[in-house]
């Protein structure tokens, strides 16, 4: 058996070059970066004008089928795939999410890449890194004290102390914070009220700093946030609080994209990290689009398979921000695949190619669906060293009579080299197939009428059933107005329906929309199909007690 090194041990004994070495190979300057030691850097104000003007590189989205709960390396094929751009010789630049010390405390470990595909230094940026999910849950909990003192101070505004919706936040899994009382202890002590903490990554505050094209956008957007009803029912915003410049103010510096390396010393920037299900899971705006101005590929990743990630991509992000993609990428694994064709979670190293074939029309399904957005694809499969010959000739026959382009990837093994036909097959569809790429729907249509879109369209679903509490939001939401914006599906990740256990691709299914929640700072509207956790616990036996430090003050166990 082949000894196979953790993704920190190979992170920790690889090079990096001074930030600003990678830098330059962009065309930036020191002049252009705030500085966090030597591999790290912000870029300054003054450089993200400047690139303004520039002409805009190729947009590479990377998505994938339904994922098992391991992850079936969207992250570790974007790394990849940009140093396999380098590598043939293109000017490219990675675009992806920072991670949430929340999961990585869990069970899911870092989220930077892994095997020889990763961004460094790895440990920095899944720790604290430059301080960005710092500042937003201080911005986040500003507000929330900025509330209760409004209260305490005469509650001019006429805030119904019952429907705060603005709750408090952590960068942490802590379940007992999900529901809290505060205020007790007597008049001198606030005004009693049941209140709850999110994880940082699931406040509004994240997706608004995502969504942002600049300083003043991000001060627009934050005073939109609703924060409360009043006693007629209306939304109360942060405009009305009047605490929009203050919190600006808290998140001038987070609002800069940071830039570090792969282990190839491809470019990255890594920025924002909303959560893909009560947010839109996507890097910052503004770290994609600086990239593009800087590139001449820039790969990206949404969360969550394509019936999420990509979909909000789509709708959401590229449409806010006047993005194109000009590919996509789906990522595949053999040992998904054979859970979608029905073998269980603890049989997948066991070769099973009937299985196989049929686990393949859950990626089918997401080809369609991405065809169906005008958009050209590539199929990345991520080999695992337990694939087996058979099997991953099964699925390159399976896409091959079915003409779709596809790319066995062996990133995380090989780094760049392990990609490079996947770079190579995605410059042939660019060249043979160009973008035509079209939202599935308008934003004029009505909001039930978003969501049956996406749910037949993007899911396959039969029909949308609304509780009658949806039913009165939407009455309510037409009211104030907000009928224009996108919709952000909270839907499991794992199925195409709204149901965990269905895996493959169901068919004949009801999409039920429980309850919805505005982000109208964010711009759009959530849509919530079921429990959606935005304050998760931590498992039996969390990833954190596999860490420690080394005498040297490295981190150890960080995956
Ligand atoms: P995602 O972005 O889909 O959540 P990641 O890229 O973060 O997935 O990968 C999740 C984990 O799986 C990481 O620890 C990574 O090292 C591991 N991994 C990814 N691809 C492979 C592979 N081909 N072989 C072995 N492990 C892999």
């Amino acid at each position: 058996k082949p000894v196979v090194k953790s993704d920190i041990e190979i992170a920790q004994q690889s090079f990096m070059k001074p930030i600003t070495e990678v830098a330059e190979s962009i065309g930036l300057h020191e002049d252009d970066l705030e500085l966090f030691g030597k591999y790290k850097a912000k870029l300054s104000t003054d450089a993200l004008k400047k690139l303004d003007a520039k002409k805009s590189g190729k947009i590479i989205l990377v998505t994938s089928i339904n994922p098992t709960p391991a992850g079936e390396g969207k992250s570790t094929v974007t790394v990849g795939l940009g140093d396999a751009f380098t590598k043939i010789g293109k000017k490219a630049i990675i675009a992806m999410r920072e991670p949430s010390l929340g999961p990585t405390m869990g069970v899911k470990g870092g989220a930077t890449g892994g095997g020889f595909s990763q961004v460094l230094p790895m440990e920095d940026i899944n720790l604290h890194f430059t301080g960005d999910l710092h500042a937003i849950t201080t911005a986040n909990n500003a507000l929330a004290a900025f509330i209760d003192n409004h209260l305490q101070q005469g509650n001019e505004l006429g805030i119904d102390q019952r429907r705060i919706v603005w709750k408090r936040a952590l960068d942490m899994n802590d379940r007992a914070l999900r529901k809290v009382v505060i205020g007790l202890g007597g008049p001198m002590q606030g005004v009693p009220r049941e209140d709850g903490f999110d994880i940082t990554v699931a406040s509004e505050i994240m997706a608004v700093l995502c969504l942002s094209t600049d300083l003043q956008d991000l001060k627009k957007r934050l005073g939109q946030m609703v924060i409360a009803y009043n006693y007629n029912k209306q939304p109360v915003t942060v405009e009305d609080l009047g605490v929009q410049g203050a919190l600006t103010m808290l998140l001038k510096e987070a609002v800069k994209p940071n830039l570090v390396q792969t282990i190839e010393h491809t470019p990255a920037f890594i920025h924002g990290g909303p959560f893909a299900n009560i947010a839109h899971g996507c890097n910052s705006v503004i770290a994609t689009k600086t990239a593009s101005k800087l590139a001449d590929f820039v790969v990206t990743e949404g969360g969550f398979g394509a019936d999420l990630g990509a979909e909000k991509f789509l709708h959401i992000k590229a449409r806010s921000a006047g993005i194109k993609p000009e590919a996509v990428v789906i990522v595949a694994t053999i040992r998904a695949l054979k859970m979608h064709g029905g073998v269980p979670k603890t049989d997948l190293g066991r070769e099973d190619v009937q299985a196989l074939t049929v686990g393949f029309a859950n990626l089918k399904k997401h080809i369609e669906t991405i065809e169906s957005f005008g958009l050209p694809y590539v199929v990345a499969v991520n080999k695992f060293i337990t694939d087996t010959d058979q099997e991953v000739r099964t699925l390159i026959d399976l896409c091959d009579q079915g003409n779709i382009p596809v790319s066995l990837t062996e990133v995380w093994e090989k780094g760049g080299e392990g990609g490079v036909d996947l770079a190579n097959k995605l410059l042939e569809v660019i060249d043979k197939k160009e973008s035509n790429f079209q939202p599935l729907y308008d934003l004029s249509e009505s909001l039930e009428n978003k969501i049956l879109t996406i749910a037949q369209k993007v899911y396959g679903a039969e029909k949308v059933e609304f509780s009658s509490k949806a039913k009165k939001q939407l009455k309510d939401f037409d009211s104030f107005g907000w009928s224009h914006l996108p919709i952000c599906m909270a839907k499991t990740q794992y199925s195409l329906s709204d149901d965990p256990t269905k895996l493959g691709r169901p068919t004949g299914f009801t999409i039920t929309i429980r309850e919805f929640k505005p982000s109208i700072g964010a711009g759009f509207i959530v849509a919530l199909t079921g429990d959606v956790m935005t304050m998760p616990g931590l498992p039996k036996l969390p990833a954190a007690l596999r860490m420690d430090v080394d005498e040297n003050g490295n981190a150890i166990g960080l995956f």
